[in-house]
């Protein structure tokens, strides 16, 4: 039988980005499909050998592909993920944070967030300026378009998987830019009135979902708060390792357009070339990769056999465990593989007619 084909741009990063990228081809080996990965080189040396043609020629593959993986980079002279972010005209950051039952964590209660973050803009796309000695200053910018698709996809997210959504940003201080963010959410709440809708200064959300984690399902928020929010409810969650993200761009009819998936965390460097990164994270932004390829049932048997796996104590050494990133990622890969396997149609499944019998 012929194995279906997908062609995914695989951007390589610095640090622990080589081992995260060797597991992932060990991974991608064991599934029953053909994942062609084209590589392009985002690592430091490469970035500042080949200057802006890198980014030209990223964008370029990535458009036509439609999906990557990225792996860390290093933030040196530029911020690589700002930069494509801003080329690639991606919208949105999804990025899903729970905690995983057995998996130790500061935190005793139980946490399920999905954060819907607006991708470009806040207070991220101008680096400021001095004025004399002593003042900055800096540009905070809020745009009509990205938050009405970050607010479409939340409440499309909330539609489909029956969840609330909470916009929250500093609206009362920030009356300009985050009292913008706030219409337009509510102008796209008023089209889904069976999605319970609330709102939250920021300030209050951050204690409240400490206190309260059970009361917020989807958070919707402006740039730089979704990057604080996430990286408090991954640690809330018991590590940096587990968060992963999608990038999303839309066409003019709201469909994905581009989608570029990554873990949330960085290049690790103090762990780099050792074996103990956590390829959890990267194999649960390939788990959605694949779910937005359509190959759904392989990013469930991804997303839950990594997850099964820690809860039973299969675990690196980040979450307490023994493993290196090379057993762990076996040992996720074979699971995988099992799950296949087990689910795979007979051959009486695959010839019989629809309706038949698979014995007749
Ligand atoms: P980091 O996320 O790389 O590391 C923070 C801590 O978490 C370190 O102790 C590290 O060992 C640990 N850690 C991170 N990922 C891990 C994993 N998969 N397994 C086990 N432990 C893990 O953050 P940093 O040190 O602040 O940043 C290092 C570099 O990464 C910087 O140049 C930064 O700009 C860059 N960065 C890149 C991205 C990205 O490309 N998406 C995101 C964040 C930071």
């Amino acid at each position: 039988m012929n194995r279906p084909s997908y062609r995914v741009t695989e951007l390589l990063g610095d640090g622990i980005g080589s081992e995260l990228s060797e597991a992932i081809h060990r991974l991608a080996d064991r599934l029953p499909i053909h994942l062609e990965f084209i590589p392009v080189d985002l690592r430091v040396e490469s970035r500042r050998t080949r200057g802006k043609a890198i980014y030209d020629e990223t964008v370029e593959i990535i458009n036509e592909t439609g999906v990557a993986l990225k792996h860390p980079t290093a933030t040196t002279e530029e911020s690589p993920n700002a930069i494509l972010r801003r080329r690639l005209n991606l919208s949105v950051i999804h990025r899903p944070v729970y905690t995983i039952p057995g998996v130790p964590t500061n935190f005793r209660q139980e946490l399920d967030l999905d954060i819907v973050r607006i991708a470009t803009g806040g207070t991220y796309d101008d680096p400021g300026r001095m004025i004399g000695d002593d003042g900055a200053v800096s540009l905070r910018i809020v745009e009509r378009g990205p938050v009405r698709e970050a607010a479409r996809y939340a409440f499309n997210l909330a539609r489909r998987t029956n969840k609330s959504v909470t916009s929250s940003s500093k609206y009362t201080i920030q009356k300009a830019t985050d009292g913008l963010f706030e219409r337009v959410s509510q102008e796209v709440a008023d089209q889904f009135p069976e999605v319970p809708h609330t709102t939250e200064l920021f300030d209050a959300l951050l204690g409240k979902v400490i206190m309260a984690p059970k009361k917020f399902q989807i958070v919707l928020v402006l740039n730089e708060y979704g990057d604080f929010l996430s990286d408090m409810a991954c640690g809330l969650a018991g590590s940096l390792g587990i968060g992963a993200s999608a990038n999303l761009g839309f066409d003019a009819a709201s469909v994905v357009r581009v989608a570029l998936f990554d873990a949330a965390h960085g290049t690790a460097p103090d762990i780099a070339g050792k074996g103990l990164a956590n390829p959890t994270a990267i194999f649960l932004a390939f788990a959605m990769l694949l779910y937005q390829i359509g190959e759904i049932s392989l990013g469930q048997a991804v997303k839950n056999a990594t997850l099964d796996l820690l809860r039973e104590g299969t675990r690196t050494p980040d979450l307490g465990g023994k493993e290196t990133t090379k057993s762990f990622t076996e040992a996720v890969a074979d699971e995988v593989a099992r799950r296949v396997a087990a689910n795979a149609p007979t051959r009486a499944d695959v010839s019989s007619p629809p309706g038949a019998s698979p014995s007749s």
